[in-house]
């Protein structure tokens, strides 16, 4: 079994060369693999399933004949395309995963999150994310009208590259008590997530032996995978051209 992660695409129509990369992945690198699992912040933003523009089609239809041809994919949200709703889901053929999901790949146990909750120095963020994630917040937003809802994500998306610019670094990555909490209650030595954009593999001492964390990069001028086979994991990255 072979399985590929990647997260933090953010795509857009604004970003030509990045949806370029991904539908190249998609149509040549993906196929290699068994599943292909998406950690969240596929897009840049997602107002509703009844707000998708040609573009989000587009993109659609590809994954689309990506599970036709028997291939698993799957879809955590992220803290830009966490509204994503059955509609797409049904269009695509994704499987949801909720946020964090255990599985478990050629008998390993791997704990697969998208990463922003564990940036719990961003208190800020943490009291937003509790809101706005709120199950019965998110079925009344989906029940207001689609201007309202593009209104606030601009608002939301404004003041999230505002925060950033004013915030520590530190405070931008994980926290390092949050990460051993999560993999010693899982019971796992191996996690991935994506959201720092810090492409990195990193030693975990958990209480059950030393772990790995797998940190998957965006994609901007580089796009960036973690490939799982019976060999083992490995964290890849490769040139996205843009003209
Ligand atoms: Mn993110």
């Amino acid at each position: 079994m072979k399985a590929l992660f990647i997260s933090d695409l953010h795509l857009t129509p604004e970003c030509p060369a990045v949806a370029r990369a991904f539908c190249h992945y998609l149509a040549d690198r993906a196929p290699q693999a068994d599943a292909l699992y998406i950690l969240g912040d596929f897009f840049e933003y997602w107002v509703g399933d009844d707000a998708m523009d040609d573009f989000q089609h587009d993109i659609a239809q590809r994954l689309r004949q990506y599970t036709n041809s028997g291939k698993a994919l799957y879809l955590m949200p992220g803290n830009r395309d966490f509204a994503i709703g059955k509609s797409f889901l049904q269009a695509t053929g994704a499987q949801w995963l909720k946020d964090p999901t255990l599985i478990t790949i050629n008998n390993q146990k791997i704990l697969l999150m998208h990463g922003d909750s564990l940036c719990t120095a961003d208190k800020q963020y943490q009291r937003y994310r509790k809101i706005i994630r709120n199950p019965l917040v998110m079925a009344l937003l989906r029940m207001t009208p689609l201007s309202y809802r593009k209104n606030l994500g601009r608002k939301i998306r404004q003041k999230s590259k505002a925060a950033k610019i004013g915030k520590a670094l530190d405070i931008m990555d994980v926290t390092r008590s949050e990460v051993v909490e999560a993999m010693e209650r899982f019971g796992v030595d191996t996690l991935i997530h994506g959201h720092t954009h810090r492409p990195d593999i990193h030693e975990v001492a958990l209480k059950h032996g030393v772990g790995k964390r797998y940190v998957l990069g965006d994609w901007t001028d580089k796009g960036w995978e973690i490939e799982l086979d019976s060999n083992g994991i490995t964290l890849d990255a490769f040139p996205i051209k843009h003209p």
